[in-house]
């Protein structure tokens, strides 16, 4: 209280938002860093992808993070705080209505993804961003050589 009677101490914003916005901030900067350590590792394996290259399925434009043309190989690697991975995900408590319904809206979206490439004949290798570039360069060296196709 000030002499007058006012109240100096102004309502401070609720802390829980800017808390929720260092969370969303720390994901964004990690978002590409798990996919740049696979392509290395890629690259080091002597596999030769496309980055950033979109394609077309059933008039849908889907963009994979790595993409195999030659064979039809799509790679995606998954931020554990936007595509709701089992282990890591931590919703943030505020709004976590909005949260739920955003990480479901974009779990429907990936399975769509999948199906549709599936349906045109090509393997989706799709990864969680914490698992090592060595697993999944594994797994795409024998998504790669799968001759039955
Ligand atoms: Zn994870």
């Amino acid at each position: 209280m000030t002499h007058d009677g006012r109240r100096t101490a102004a309502a401070y914003p609720n802390p829980s938002s800017p808390a929720a916005r260092a969370v969303m901030q720390g994901n964004r900067k990690t978002d590409t860093r798990p996919e740049l350590t696979v392509r290395r590792a890629l690259h080091a394996a002597g596999l030769r992808y496309r980055v950033n290259h979109a394609v077309t399925v059933q008039g849908v434009r889907v963009r994979p993070d790595v993409v195999f043309s030659w064979r039809k190989v799509a790679v995606f690697i998954d931020g554990c705080f936007w595509h709701g991975c089992p282990t890591h995900v931590t919703q943030p408590r505020a709004n976590s209505d909005y949260w739920q319904q955003k990480l479901q809206r974009n779990r429907v979206r990936d399975n769509r993804t999948d199906a549709l490439l599936r349906q045109a004949g090509w393997i989706v290798v799709r990864v969680w961003e914490h698992e090592s570039s060595a697993a999944v360069t594994d797994l795409v060296k024998h998504a790669l050589s799968d001759l039955d196709r």
